[in-house]
């Protein structure tokens, strides 16, 4: 593999993400000036912010809905992720069976219903995302892991989803690698795949199109309660009078030191090669396109790009201490050179493909690992966040609970125990940095044993703790 690139360059927009080269975000919008009044401000324009605007506005058009976004609209994670658009809301069919199991079959049905309106709203306002219906392949590298993807296709028919159990024949004749033992598909029903920046540009024009403000470079500051509603203050001095507020800054909440135990800033890091030439295309298989995951703890995610370079990211997932949060970290050449090793080990045959963009963002990691919400300043802030990697399909789900909170509150879905419990909170530092480490260290040595779970990660199972990305 060779590098390309100087890794010590200034950081490119987006962190260095390859979707922010594939189409043309526009002229930067306006950022919030002076003083204005608003029904609801919602804080981030990414997935969370710009689907809440539009939910909001497909429900109620009267109403005055500004969204504040502190760089551009799908800057965050929204324009960095893998494009993998799932319909679990609960980081995987295992992990909501273990936190909601009565609630999981509602759960499993809400997310694909709203997978199926995701896609076609995505038709129906000619978003070009570069939407592909593929489903996803899970595979397995280690005997452990052959077990587990077998009762994971079990485990989705008992609970109404369609994933199919292939053994080590049949993955190889899908995609070879002297890596696969076995594997898992699921069909476009559980997973698309986007490019996920020229989704969230187009989430942007419909929710405008709708009647929604949206400003860019403008930080909100800060909020103060006052008599009926909320003060929300901009960075260079704009200030908007709202009756509510939805906070949608995902990773980035520290800004709102409330949101500040519910989740961890963890680091997760993607490159993508050059477009491959029609021999390595072939060398591959992956004719039916689907994205790919293999299933360790530490685990890679696959993809092919309309233009069929290779995505490839996840594995390391770096926490920063102090929770920080900083452009510096969206590079981090260490966990890219680990990238490559894995890649090569993965894809021998395309030995000598060029690494065209190397990039990284900040995932939300919460204890349980999937959204939480909550409501804040006598209950006129509401936020949505923690979807610890998972987020693309999920974030129009929560997205549409805060539209509930504001407009829809006898809304059944307000009462599930998914909305309404909040995960274990994460403690401050200094004690924050080693624990994370110790559960990073604990789930690392897990893969290397086999998958044997040892004291320490089976205590933290029994409290429903644990650490992803
Ligand atoms: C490298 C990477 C790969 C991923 N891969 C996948 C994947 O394949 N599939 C999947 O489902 N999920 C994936 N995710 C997670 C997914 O991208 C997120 O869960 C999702 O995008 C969250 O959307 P969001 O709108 O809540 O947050 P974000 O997209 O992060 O948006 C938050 C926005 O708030 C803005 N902001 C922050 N502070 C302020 C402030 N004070 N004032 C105004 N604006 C502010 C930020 O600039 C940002 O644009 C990945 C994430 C990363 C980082």
């Amino acid at each position: 593999m060779t590098m390309t690139g100087d890794a010590n360059a200034p950081t490119p927009p987006a962190g260095g993400s390859f979707w922010w080269t594939t189409g043309d975000p526009g002229p930067a919008r306006l950022p919030a000036r002076g003083r204005q009044s608003v029904d609801v401000a919602i804080v981030g324009g990414g997935f969370t912010g710009l689907w809440a605007a539009i939910a909001l506005l497909d429900t109620d058009p009267r109403l005055r809905v500004a969204v504040l976004e502190a760089e551009r609209v799908g800057w965050g994670a929204s324009g960095r992720n893998g494009g993998f658009c799932e319909a679990s809301l609960t980081h995987g069919l295992s992990n909501g069976l273990l936190h909601y199991p009565g609630e999981i079959d509602l759960l499993e049905a809400e997310g694909r219903r709203n997978l199926a309106e995701l896609v076609a709203f995505v038709a129906a306002e000619g978003i070009d995302a570069e939407l592909e219906a593929t489903g996803q392949l899970l595979v397995a590298s280690q005997p452990h892991e052959v077990d587990e993807l077998h009762r994971y296709a079990e485990e989705s028919a008992a609970h109404g989803g369609e994933v199919e159990f292939l053994d080590r024949d049949a993955v190889q004749a899908l995609q070879p690698s002297p890596r696969w033992l076995g594997g898992a598909r699921s069909s476009g029903r559980h997973c698309v795949m986007v490019n996920p920046a020229k989704l969230a540009w187009g989430l942007a024009a419909a929710a405008e199109r709708r009647g929604a403000r949206v400003f860019e470079r403008s930080r909100v500051t800060a909020l103060a309660r006052r008599a009926g509603g909320v003060t929300v203050r901009v960075d260079g001095g704009g200030v908007l009078e709202a009756d509510r507020v939805l906070v949608a800054t995902s990773a980035y909440s520290g800004w709102l030191r409330r949101l500040d135990p519910l989740f961890v800033p963890v680091y997760d890091y993607v490159l993508m090669t050059e477009p491959l030439t029609a021999e390595q295309r072939a060398s591959i298989g992956w004719g039916d396109r689907f994205g790919m995951s293999d299933s360790g703890n530490q685990f890679h995610y696959f993809r092919l790009s309309a233009d069929d370079r290779i995505l490839w990211g996840g594995y390391d997932a770096i926490y920063h201490p102090g929770s920080r949060v900083v452009p510096a970290h969206d590079r981090r050449p260490e966990t890219f050179a680990v990238l490559e090793r894995n890649f090569a080990a993965t894809f021998p045959q395309l030995d000598g493909v060029r690494f065209t963009h190397r990039w990284g963002g900040a995932i939300d990691t919460t204890t349980r690992f999937c959204a939480t919400f909550g409501d804040t300043l006598g209950g006129r802030v509401h936020y949505a966040l923690g979807y610890t990697g998972l987020g693309v399909g999920a974030s129009r789900w929560a997205a549409g609970i805060l539209r509930d909170k504001v407009l829809r509150p006898q809304s059944e879905l307000l009462r599930l125990r998914f909305v309404q419990s909040a995960p274990l909170p994460i403690p401050p530092e200094p004690v924050r940095a080693p624990v994370v480490a110790m559960m990073r260290d604990a789930v690392i040595g897990a893969d290397a044993s086999g998958g044997r779970r040892g004291l320490f990660l089976r205590a933290m199972d029994a409290l429903g703790v644990g650490f992803d990305s």
